[in-house]
């Protein structure tokens, strides 16, 4: 079978296979994760509350003026 596709190393020990070390194993595991995560899924909070909070100083605007 196949090398250690993170270091191309003979994979020595089996229950670890195809990689050659648990090292190698979480290596290629948190690539996916790392891959998965970087994207965020929503926006940040803070950028609605500022618009929501715009949006409502318009229609307060006018009452306060009077
Ligand atoms: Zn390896």
């Amino acid at each position: 079978m196949g090398k250690c596709p993170i270091c191309k190393v003979e994979p020595s020990q089996e229950m670890h296979k195809p990689f050659c070390s648990k090292r190698c194993a979480d290596i290629d595991l948190h690539r996916w994760l790392g891959g998965t995560y970087a994207i965020p899924a929503v926006e940040p909070p803070d950028d609605f509350d500022a618009e929501m909070e715009a949006a409502l100083h318009e229609i307060d605007t006018p009452d306060e003026i009077h």
